[in-house]
C-alpha cells in the first residue's frame, strides 16, 4: 500500500491528494511532487493528520509557501498544507487565528477593528502560522512582539515558551502550530492608517517584483543584501534564477527548477565568503532533498 492509500484508509474524511505537485503552492513557483498532500479543514482534522503521519512516514508543513525552497525531487512522505485553516475571531483586543489564515486577512481584521500592533506586517505574504514559526517581521518589529499564546502539537505555549529569537521559534524544530493568539492595542483609526501607509510605501519602494521568497539570508550583524551587492553579485544568474538588481538579498525566479535557485544561493554564499570571510546563513527553509 502506498503512502496515499495508507492515509486514506485511516482518515478517509480528510482531504488528501496523491502525487501532488507542490510548485503552484510556493511563491518561488518551484518544487516537485509530494507523495501525499493533506489539506485539513478543521483543527481536529489537523490533529488527526499529524498523529497519523507522525506514526507512519516523514512529514512537513507548508503554510502559504512564501519562505520555502522545495526540492525538484519533491517530498517522500506527507506534506500538510494549512491553507484551509483560515478561521479568525476577536475576543476583545485578542485576535485568534488558525495557522493557515493569511497574514493579509489577520492584518485587515485588526485594522478594521482599530487594533494596533501588526501594521508592520501589512504586505508580508504567507500565513500567520508561518509568520509566527519564522518570527517574521520588518521595520524593527517582529510578530513575537504581539504573540499572546500559540496552540501547537504540544499544547498551549505562552510567548516565553515559544523560544522566539531573530527569525526563529521552537516551531521550526518540528512542532506544528495550530492557531495563534495576538494581543493588540486599541488605537485611533488615523494613527493606524498613517502607520500602514508609511510601511506600505517603504515596502513598495524597496521590494522587488517577481517570484521570490523574500529575503534569502539572515541579517546577523550585517546586511546580507549589502554584502551581496558589494561582492558584485546583483543581477548574477544561474539558469532561470537571478539575484535581484533592486535588492541583493532577493532571488527572483523566472525558471522552473529549484536546483537553479539552490545553486545560485550556494554561489552567493561562496563568493561572499571568499570576499569577506562571512558565512551567510539562509532565512528561507528547505523542504525535501537538495
Ligand atoms: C515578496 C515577499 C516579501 C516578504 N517579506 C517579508 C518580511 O518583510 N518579513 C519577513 O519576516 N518575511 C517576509 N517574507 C517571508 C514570508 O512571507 C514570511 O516568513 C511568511 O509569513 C511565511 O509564511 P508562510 O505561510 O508562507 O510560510 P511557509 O513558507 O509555508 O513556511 C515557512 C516555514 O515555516 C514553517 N511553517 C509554516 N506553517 C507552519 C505551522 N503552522 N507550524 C509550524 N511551522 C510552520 C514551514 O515548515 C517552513 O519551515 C516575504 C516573502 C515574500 C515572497
Amino acid at each position: 500500500m502506498n503512502a496515499y492509500q495508507q492515509f486514506k484508509n485511516n482518515l478517509p474524511h480528510v482531504d488528501a491528494r496523491e502525487d501532488f505537485q507542490i510548485s503552484p503552492y510556493t511563491t518561488f513557483k518551484v518544487g516537485g511532487v509530494a507523495d501525499v498532500a493533506v489539506f485539513p479543514k478543521t483543527l481536529d482534522e489537523l490533529r488527526q493528520s499529524i498523529l497519523f503521519l507522525s506514526q507512519t512516514m516523514p512529514y512537513a508543513v507548508i503554510g502559504r509557501g512564501s519562505n520555502v525552497l522545495v526540492s525538484d525531487k519533491g517530498f517522500r512522505g506527507g506534506v500538510i498544507f494549512t491553507s484551509k485553516l483560515e478561521r479568525m475571531e476577536l475576543k476583545s483586543n485578542v485576535l485568534i487565528a488558525e495557522a493557515g489564515a493569511k497574514v493579509k486577512d489577520v492584518c485587515n481584521m485588526a485594522i478594521t477593528n482599530n487594533l494596533s500592533g501588526i501594521e508592520f506586517a501589512v504586505g508580508i505574504p504567507g500565513s500567520i502560522g508561518g509568520l509566527v514559526a519564522m518570527n517574521g517581521g520588518c521595520f524593527n518589529k517582529c510578530i513575537a512582539d504581539v504573540v499572546c499564546y500559540v496552540i501547537a502539537d504540544g499544547g498551549v505555549y505562552n510567548r516565553a515558551a515559544c523560544n522566539f529569537n531573530y527569525r526563529y521559534s521552537r516551531f521550526l524544530d518540528g512542532e506544528i502550530i495550530h492557531a495563534v493568539a495576538l494581543k493588540l492595542k486599541v488605537s485611533e483609526e488615523d494613527v493606524i492608517a498613517q502607520k500602514v501607509e508609511r510601511f506600505t510605501k517603504t515596502r513598495l519602494k524597496n521590494q522587488p517584483k517577481g517570484n521570490s521568497a523574500g529575503s534569502i539570508f539572515l541579517n546577523q550583524g550585517y546586511f546580507a543584501g549589502k554584502l551581496i551587492d558589494q561582492a558584485g553579485l546583483k543581477g548574477y544568474k544561474i539558469g532561470g534564477a537571478s539575484v535581484s538588481e533592486k535588492h541583493g538579498n532577493f532571488i527572483i525566479n523566472n525558471g522552473r527548477t529549484a536546483q537553479d535557485i539552490f545553486e545560485l544561493i550556494s554561489y552567493v554564499k561562496e563568493t561572499v565568503f571568499k570576499k569577506t570571510n562571512i558565512k551567510l546563513v539562509e532565512e528561507i527553509r528547505y523542504i525535501g532533498e537538495f
